[in-house]
């Protein structure tokens, strides 16, 4: 056996290619660290051959991350890492770049950057989410198969159940990417490694995700099964890894959409799929629905006719698949009914039509036009039909001690009947949230003393940008710049940290500091959340004033930012962020027969897992300000990437709105709150990530659109990840345990050292390994480093 790297070792390597095309695994896992072109470079023939086999060896993923640590031999001496050029960056990007496209034409669309999953969307049905690749990932070593999503469902549950500690898995890519599909695989892959005891759990896990899409999701521009809404799931584990149960979280439903769809979209799915599977069954007219006229809340440039969503075969098979959805998991029939009738009376409300009632001395009145739909919508919400034209058309005001009653216009009866179809909407979509997870419960089956462990998927909407931005795009794009953050905490900042504190000399990575973009948006009390809650306590505050307060703000900070932008318009923010729905209606929704439609207004929903909250909020505001001095002591050159412009748009009327109550919770704060909810969960967990990549925006197979994954590539921070991965140090290891290991390699086997800087460098120096650090208590590793030095033990012993 020639010597590691020698050139004996070189030639031995050669003299087996030419005899002999296949190399056995462990040959081909030295060349990993073999710059190719630097070995056989003289001979053109057999550097094509080696490429090719190399690239064969990927196929049956021996060689998973071959180009992105360069490594070459050179003539006396060992490896040399080349990293140091800007040249070898730039080689880098496009490196990936092409690894990404190579891969991806050729059906392998998952990648492994260190330990990130990077998964490019195929747009189209794969061969390998059958059973057989669950058992395939099983407790799999990581480079014993391809890179696949299944290995990181195994490598959190193996996390869970080697350390005891929670998980948390985060999806991030933009809209189209994948997302969804990936938590999808996930639940699938750590329902099959929880191997719960009863099958009956297992099955309910895994329809949770499609009961919540039905109500969450919806077709976009972009996606046609696009969410509305943020998830986490939590998976439940005992100790031991038996799933036990589960509990969703869910964020930012876009209510919105109930009442209005932009050109190109459509409402949330459950809306179409009722309708044609109701027709189905002949039950249309017992929830009142017309089977001839379109409800408005459905009309768009697609869907013109009632006729197109009842013959529709696919909604009617979906409305059956989500029927038997609530069943298996638990809902009652009753509770099913309740749900249908909620669903419908949103429909109906919808063309509840007023008129300006034109007296002599009042023409700011209205009066309801068609009073069947009415009576229709009272009927299904079970309230007296009466009480509802009232609460629609006039509003009380309480004056120095008296309620007078005011009537509304028009236009305000318009602004309560939305409010009503949306809160109505945004309240059932919690409350079946809540009843899975109360359904969901591991009751008993964790032991008396027993702390269950869970591993957590994030799944949230991802960035968007679209021809027109409003409230909802803000919203979703804060939470995706916090997402971001959380991000280069692990990836860069605390990584980095650890060289410092160990006083190792890394080269330290530059990478975008998303924080003071972060702070524009969030920051207490001079944030733009912040300043938006405020104009929207001003009853004589306007669209308008606000874009006022917006570019005040910003003067002094916009030229700081550049990159793409982002424009957003800023008609109805104030209405959006306000959304309160008259105290009227919530009285009047108390008096409802039926349980459901009480429940829906009676407390606010309390959140299962909602308990600690404050003490979790508290913490980590705490650690964000020390994140934020991190941030400024590690990262002297934060920059930010997107610019932030606000436009007024002239195709939403503004008006001054008079208001009774402004007391109640903002769309923003709650965003806020739900965001810092949402972290808590995420920061108390092992993170893991997976990064969706949108290969084309034509939702085509095998096209790979460079400038397109370049973009993505570049503002999810991927590139520096690729660069921190491959200079910095994956393996970290106390003196006394890298000693335990090794020692035998330079010492006799009856002494072992004392666990001291020196002893282990010895080690390393006798290995003839370089590039590796020492800290003041670790020993600072390249994975290579770490797999040469098991080779070498497994030599010697
Ligand atoms: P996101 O949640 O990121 O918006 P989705 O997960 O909904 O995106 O994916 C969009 C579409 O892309 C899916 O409806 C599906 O057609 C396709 N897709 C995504 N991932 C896969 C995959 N692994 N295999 C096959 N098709 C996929
Ligand atoms: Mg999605």
């Amino acid at each position: 056996q020639p010597e590691l790297w020698s050139d004996d070792f070189n030639d031995f390597i050669c003299k087996c290619l030419i005899k002999d095309f296949e190399l056995r695994p462990n040959v081909l896992d030295l060349l990993q660290h073999v710059f190719i072109k630097q070995i056989v470079g003289r001979e053109k023939t057999l550097q094509k051959q080696l490429i090719e086999l190399i690239d064969l060896s990927q196929q049956i993923g021996v060689i998973e991350k071959t180009r992105h640590e360069r490594i070459h031999t050179k003539k006396g001496s060992h490896m040399k890492t080349q990293c140091d050029t800007d040249e070898v960056d730039d080689l880098a990007t496009l490196e990936l770049l092409d690894e990404l496209q190579n891969r991806y034409m050729t059906d392998q669309i998952y990648t492994y950057v260190g330990d990130i999953l990077i998964a490019v969307n195929p747009f189209h049905k794969m061969d390998i989410y059958t059973p057989q690749y669950n058992q395939l990932y099983l407790g799999a070593k990581r480079t014993a198969n391809p890179p696949h999503i299944f290995a990181v469902a195994d490598v959190a549950y193996q996390s869970l159940v080697s350390y005891n500690a929670d998980q948390c898995i985060v999806i991030s890519g933009e809209s189209g990417a994948g997302k969804t599909e990936s938590a999808h695989l996930l639940v699938q892959q750590l329902t099959v490694l929880g191997k719960a005891n009863n099958r009956s759990l297992q099955e309910k896990i895994l329809l949770v995700n499609s009961l919540v899409e039905a109500f969450g999701n919806a077709c976009t521009a972009i996606n046609d099964n696009s969410s509305r809404f943020g998830k986490y799931l939590e998976m439940k584990y005992t100790c031991g890894g038996t799933v036990v149960g589960a509990q969703i979280s869910e964020y930012l439903l876009e209510k919105s959409r109930v009442i209005h769809q932009a050109t190109g979209e459509k409402n949330f799915h459950i809306f179409y799929y009722m309708y044609a599977g109701l027709a189905d069954r002949k039950k249309l007219a017992h929830y009142k629905l017309s089977d001839s006229k379109t409800p408005k809340y459905l009309c768009n440039e697609y869907i013109k006719l009632v006729p197109d969503i009842v013959s529709n075969s696919f909604y009617k098979e979906q409305f059956e698949t989500v029927e038997q959805c609530f069943k298996v998991i638990g809902f009652s029939l009753e509770e099913l009914g309740s749900v249908y009738s909620t669903l419908a009376a949103i429909l109906s409300s919808g063309d509840i039509e007023f008129s300006p009632v034109a007296t002599e001395h009042q023409t700011d009145k209205s009066h309801i036009t068609n009073n069947c739909i009415l009576e229709n919508v009272a009927s299904l919400l079970c309230i007296r039909s009466d009480e509802l034209q009232e609460a629609l058309t006039s509003h009380c005001v309480v004056a120095r001690g008296e309620t007078i009653v005011r009537p509304n216009t028009v236009e305000k009866a318009v602004e309560v009947r939305d409010a009503m179809g949306k809160a109505l909407y945004g309240r059932l979509f919690s409350w079946i949230v809540n009843r899975i997870n109360s359904l969901l419960q591991p009751d008993g089956q964790l032991g008396e003393d027993e702390k269950g462990y869970h591993i957590g998927i994030l799944d949230i909407f991802g960035f968007e940008n679209f021809k027109k931005n409003s409230f909802e795009q803000l919203c979703i794009n804060i939470a995706n710049e916090q997402i971001q953050f959380y991000f280069n905490q692990h990836i860069f900042a605390w990584e980095q940290d650890e060289y410092l504190n160990e006083d190792v000399d890394a080269r330290m990575i530059e990478y975008e500091d998303n924080r003071p973009l972060l702070d524009l948006f969030l920051q207490k009390p001079m944030g733009m959340l912040s300043l938006l809650d405020e104009e929207s306590r001003f009853p004589q505050a306007t669209d308008q004033t606000l874009v006022g307060q917006f570019s005040d703000f910003l003067k002094d900070c916009l030229q700081f930012y550049e990159g793409f932008t982002v424009i957003y318009n800023a008609g109805g923010f104030l209405s959006k962020n306000r959304e309160t729905l008259p105290a009227d209606i919530i009285l009047l929704l108390r008096s409802s027969e039926n349980e459901l439609i009480r429940k829906l207004v009676t407390h606010p929903l309390t959140k299962t897992g909602h308990t600690n909250t404050l003490k979790a909020h508290q913490r980590l505001c705490l650690s964000f300000l020390n994140d934020t001095n991190k941030c400024v002591q590690m990262v002297f050159y934060g920059r930010c990437k997107a610019l932030l412009k606000v436009d007024i748009g002239t195709d939403t009327p503004s008006h001054p709105r008079e208001t009774t109550n402004m007391k109640t919770q903002t769309v923003a704060s709650y965003f806020r709150y739900s965001l810092m909810d949402l972290l808590s969960k995420m920061v108390a967990g092992q993170p893991h990530f997976v990064r969706c990549i949108k290969p084309n925006n034509d939702r085509h197979a095998q096209k790979f659109d460079r400038e397109k994954v370049l973009v993505q590539l570049r503002y999810t921070g991927l590139l520096e990840t690729a660069k921190i991965r491959r200079q910095g140090y994956s393996h970290r290891i106390l003196f006394a345990n890298f000693i335990k290991r090794y020692y035998i390699l330079a010492f006799p086997a009856h002494e072992e050292p004392e666990a001291t800087p020196e002893s282990c460098a010895v080690i390393l120096e006798k290995a003839k390994l370089e590039n590796w650090a020492m800290g003041k208590t670790k020993v600072f590793l390249k994975y290579y480093h770490v797999e040469h030095l098991n080779l070498m033990v497994q030599q010697a012993t």
